[in-house]
């Protein structure tokens, strides 16, 4: 078995997407909080949601509307073209296939959620994002924050405990060293990952659609940013070389 292992990816902070942000407010040229309600903000740059917004986690947002991105998750930014890495856990509003938020409405052009939307998009006017990066330097909302409390936290933590982003991408890096003893390390969290989600639901009752929340995208998709794939056959795991692994422009 063959593993490719990627040591000079182009790593990039959540920096980038604000930079993205930036740009899209030159492109009206205006230094005014103006809002022609066009809808591309809503369409590229779901928000993610602050402590502040806690408050509409339950009466607007069901749990299966959100999804976590952990600290130190590697994420491919659509707008950027380019491989991110959070620095923080963040809390966001899913998005369809073609990355628009969730609430966004295509035939009235218009939020859903308009009179209870969150912070971020309260704050932000492309013609002067100022206030917006205030925002966003706020104190964002955690799952911590969320399920304070709650025996689901532990849950939470066990799992990060286990296979958080961290410690996968230090194993991953060293399957050169280490080898076949990093492969099964690899192996068991991304296991871990995927049955502790079948358990949440068979056994605690916890919707399907609530897993992103409360344990973040699976691993078996974040390892397809080292060219890797979780292939199961039956009962067994096995990591193989992704087909259609793309490397991100360094
Ligand atoms: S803030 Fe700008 S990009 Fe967003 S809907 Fe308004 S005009 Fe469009
Ligand atoms: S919550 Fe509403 S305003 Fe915010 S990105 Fe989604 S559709 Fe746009």
């Amino acid at each position: 078995m063959k593993f490719l292992l990627v040591t000079s990816k182009a790593y990039y902070t959540i920096l980038e997407s604000l930079r993205y942000l930036n740009r899209l407010s030159k492109g009206f040229n205006m230094k005014a909080k103006i809002c022609k309600r066009c809808g591309r903000c809503c369409r590229t740059t779901p928000p993610s949601l602050l402590e502040e917004d806690i408050g509409l986690v339950g009466p607007v947002f069901d749990f299966g509307d959100l999804y976590t991105i952990r600290e130190g998750e590697t994420v491919w930014d659509n707008l950027e073209d380019k491989l991110i890495v959070s620095p923080y856990e963040l809390i966001k509003i899913k998005e369809t296939a073609d990355g628009e938020c969730i609430f966004y409405n295509h035939n009235s052009k218009s939020c859903t959620i308009y009179d209870s939307r969150p912070l971020q998009c309260r704050e932000f006017y492309c013609t002067d994002p100022s206030d917006f990066f205030k925002a966003f330097e706020k104190p964002k909302l955690t799952r911590a924050k969320i399920f304070s409390g709650n025996n689901i936290l532990k849950l939470i933590e066990e799992h990060e405990r286990q296979c958080n982003h961290t410690l996968l991408d230090s194993t991953i890096k060293s399957i050169e060293t280490d080898g076949d003893s990093a492969v099964e390390k690899i192996i068991r969290m991304l296991r871990y990952d995927y049955e502790i989600r079948i358990l949440a639901n068979s056994r605690l009752n916890i919707d399907q659609t609530y897993m992103d929340l409360l344990f973040g995208r699976p691993l078996s998709s974040a390892i397809k940013y080292y060219g890797l794939l979780l292939r199961q056959e039956g009962n067994s795991f096995y990591l193989t070389l992704s087909p259609d692994y793309q490397k991100a422009p360094s």
